[in-house]
């Protein structure tokens, strides 16, 4: 097998509670696989995701993502690390309400130092193929809370992650628009993009997962692949 592109070892993190909120966790992801974290609220499923994406260390154990150290990096290099690597999306689309949906997606890029105009050729890319490219030039606040999401999901697509990373993203959505979430995250994978989730909701687990792994308390209770999907 190749190096997995995620490799979670012996990771513990204690807060000031007692109890661990990740408790010896070990993990191995492939790129290509779309993984969905479930478990019930306090399992520890957005600590484990912070560890992943860099935005919080652990008190014991390893994290390592595309072969980089991510529990030994300065904050610097950790930011480098999730422009670079990591596209993140989140329950509330976390977009900038002051700026447009193009502009939204273009942030990334800017960040990155990448030249203004291959950011609009691919920020254009990503509207269309996302299906809001007619709401580039509206703010946030008019669209959908569906349309909210396909910009956010273009956003986090812009630098070409690694690895995407969502908390929740059906979270916060009409049924409708779940249903449209779910189906592009579903399509994103298949198209080779890997993905890890975490989420309450089992339908979208069984429309973009192709391993499911329930966290209780801070450990891994059940860890399944899917035969096809
Ligand atoms: P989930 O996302 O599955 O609901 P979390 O990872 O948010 O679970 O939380 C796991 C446990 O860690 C919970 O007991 C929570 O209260 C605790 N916890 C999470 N983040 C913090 C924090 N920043 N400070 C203190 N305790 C935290
Ligand atoms: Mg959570």
């Amino acid at each position: 097998m190749t190096e997995p592109l995620i490799q979670i070892r012996d990771v513990s993190k204690t807060y000031e509670a007692e109890r661990p909120a990740l408790a010896d966790l070990n993990l191995d992801v492939q790129a290509g696989e779309a993984v969905a974290v479930l478990g019930k609220s306090g399992s520890g499923k957005s600590t484990l995701l912070n560890m992943i994406a860099g935005l919080d260390k652990p008190t014991r154990g390893t994290v390592a993502v595309a072969g980089l150290r991510v529990d030994e990096m300065s904050e610097t290099a950790s930011a480098k690390y999730r422009r670079e690597r990591i596209g993140m999306v989140f329950q509330f689309f976390n977009l900038l309400d002051d700026l447009t949906a193009e502009d939204n997606v273009l942030l990334p890029a800017q960040l990155a130092g990448m030249s203004h105009g291959k950011a609009r050729k691919r920020a254009a890319e990503l509207l269309e193929s996302l299906g809001v490219a007619r709401h580039a030039r509206a703010f946030p606040g008019r669209l959908s809370g569906g349309e909210r999401q396909r910009v956010a999901v273009a956003r986090a697509l812009m630098n070409r992650p690694s690895l995407l990373l969502a908390d929740e993203p059906t979270g916060a959505l009409d049924s409708a628009s779940a249903d449209d979430v779910r189906t592009l995250l579903a399509e994103l994978n298949r198209s080779g993009q890997t993905i890890l989730l975490v989420t309450h909701d089992v339908a979208l687990a069984e429309a973009c997962a192709t391993r499911t792994i329930e966290l209780l308390d801070g450990r891994v209770l059940r860890d399944e692949r899917m035969a096809v999907r």
